[in-house]
């Protein structure tokens, strides 16, 4: 007993011990002492590796990645699209990507936990802004959506989106499935999104049902958790209940999702509300006993065998969250995203 309180004492003194600053910020000790490089979002030398800034200063881009007009020559691209306007109860999403770049900064720089890596090592990756946006014209919305993110994938990069409400995911798929053919959609929500899924309308509510009558997803090798509401039809899609996640735990659900999706190229959407209000209460449509924060990031892990070509995080409304509790949830979901592309194309 003495012994081990020993080593932790060791260990503290190690921790405490002098450190050569000037060894650690600059190879040229005449340069002041100061983060490297300052404000990376727009002055950094590359768009590889991490970066060590004050998490509170500076251009908010997603993890300290650069800003860009072009994805071109990057691995992953992360873009916002700002549109709330297709929700069934409280508004608000339209400054989700505005909160999840900022919580992000608390991410950046470091080795992620639990991956052990800075995905940045591993990966190009830039911060492409939003989406461009007719607030008065929703009916071109869907269209401009669509356009825009197929200019993205065009360059070759992966898209990562940070919404927005859940309608954006629809004009996602399309783009997506225009250059992949028809994904397996995993979609982590508390709500099937299968009502109404008439042509023409923008609701947030029916992009799955809309997705699989289009044939933009392929429903066999589709999957839905956390799921703890009831909708008019599942078309075929597999479901996971939330409470279902309880009972079997996050390493079984993880092993259905993997069997389900195979070899397919698969598409990642996670709306927020997924997570229990404990965890995101800052969302439109918030439904009691849903996912811990810690049970959705484990199973995100175990799904890095998937050949997922595109992700989303949505419904995050800041104007309904307390101390950015939802926005550093969604921030998480991300980073995982990213390091989900990292294991798979992070080759240079
Ligand atoms: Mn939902
Ligand atoms: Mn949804």
């Amino acid at each position: 007993m003495f012994g081990v309180y020993g080593v932790v004492a060791i260990r503290l003194a190690s921790q405490s011990a002098p450190i050569n600053e000037t060894a650690m910020t600059n190879k040229k000790s005449s340069t002041p002492r100061r983060p490297r490089p300052a404000d990376n979002a727009f002055k950094g030398e590359t768009i590889r590796g991490g970066v060590n800034e004050p998490t509170y200063g500076g251009a908010l881009s997603f993890m300290r990645r650069h800003y860009a007009k072009s994805a071109a020559g990057a691995d992953l691209a992360i873009w916002g699209v700002p549109f709330d306007a297709a929700t069934s109860n409280r508004p608000g999403t339209r400054f989700g990507p505005r909160a999840i770049r900022a919580a992000s900064a608390i991410l950046e720089g470091d080795p992620q936990y639990p991956w052990g890596f800075d995905p940045f090592a591993k990966l190009s990756a830039v911060d492409v802004g939003d989406c461009s946006l007719d607030y008065g014209n929703h009916d071109e919305v869907p269209r401009e959506i669509e356009k825009q993110a197929k200019e993205i994938l065009a360059t070759g990069a992966t898209l990562l989106t940070l919404g927005g409400d859940h309608f954006v995911t629809y004009p996602l798929l399309k783009a997506h499935a225009a250059k992949h053919g028809p994904l397996a959609l995993v979609q982590f929500d508390a709500h099937q999104d299968t009502w109404h899924p008439e042509a023409g309308r923008i609701d947030h509510g029916s992009f799955v049902a809309r997705a699989a009558i289009e044939g933009l997803i392929d429903v066999k090798h589709s999957i839905q958790i956390g799921i703890r509401t009831h909708a008019p039809a599942t078309h075929d899609i597999e479901i996971v209940h939330g409470n279902a996640v309880e009972t079997l735990g996050v390493a079984a659900v993880a092993k259905k999702i993997l069997k389900r999706v195979g070899k397919k190229k698969a598409y990642l959407s996670f709306d927020i509300d997924a997570l229990d209000p404990a965890f995101a209460p800052g969302t439109g449509t918030p439904v009691a006993g849903g996912l811990t924060s810690r049970e959705a990031l484990m199973m995100l892990r175990l799904l890095a065998p998937i050949n997922f070509v595109g992700f989303d995080v949505m419904e995050v409304s800041p104007p309904y969250d307390q101390s950015e509790i939802t926005a550093i949830a969604a921030a998480h979901v991300a980073m995982h995203f990213v390091s989900l592309v990292a294991m798979r194309r992070g080759t240079k």
